[in-house]
């Protein structure tokens, strides 16, 4: 088994504290043999970050440069395998935009669920907590049922935000099994439980 961590964020990310160099070098020093970069990709009004518009002032980031710098360090690196990917977050709503991402030549694509009722989870002010789990449980069925990425990124999310995260078996039995039929990968996202030293969302 050979260990590989299928979710970074670099300074292509708003939330990214690190660039993709220092993350090689991380990687490299610490015994990581497969890194994938998985930046946002966030159609989400409240947190947009789409790529392709170059925009330094912004949060925005642009396709070309991110595979562009991913070849780079690849040459430079090439004791670790490096891999290119995205998060998309919220991919049902988006689905134009999805496939326009899914055409481009990336090894792998995160989907993933931040926001509910159109805000960063639990997404409205003094929501009820089981309402704001159950609701971030329907998106994510429904983003597994309606696209097609390889995994489904931390499925513990609400656990960040409530102390009592409480969902039920009934929607995890059909979100897991959702995923088996679609061959979807359940990604191990330990960033709920421990002080990670760059942001994982
Ligand atoms: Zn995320």
């Amino acid at each position: 088994m050979r260990l590989a961590d299928m979710h970074i964020h670099t300074t292509f990310s708003p939330d990214g504290k690190s660039s993709m160099e220092e993350q090689c070098i991380k990687a490299i020093e610490i015994g990581i043999p497969i890194i994938c970069f998985t930046d946002h990709v966030d159609f989400n009004s409240s947190e947009i970050n789409v790529g392709r518009i170059i925009n330094k002032a912004s949060t925005n980031f642009d396709v070309s440069e991110y595979f562009y710098e991913v070849n780079r360090l690849r040459r430079i690196y090439n004791s670790i395998q490096i891999l290119i990917g995205i998060e998309f977050s919220e991919p049902h709503l988006f689905p134009t935009e999805f496939e326009d991402y899914s055409s481009m030549p990336f090894d792998y694509i995160l989907g993933s669920i931040h926001h509910c009722y159109g805000s960063v989870f639990p997404g409205a002010k003094n929501i009820e907590e089981s309402k704001a789990i159950d609701e971030y449980y329907n998106l994510m069925l429904k983003s597994i049922q309606t696209c097609e990425f390889q995994a489904m990124a931390h499925i513990d999310f609400p656990r960040r935000y409530f102390d009592n995260w409480n969902v039920s078996d009934t929607i995890m039995d059909e979100i897991l099994n959702a995923m088996i039929k679609k061959d979807i990968i359940l990604e191990v996202n330990t960033s709920s439980i421990m002080n990670a030293s760059d942001d994982v969302v």
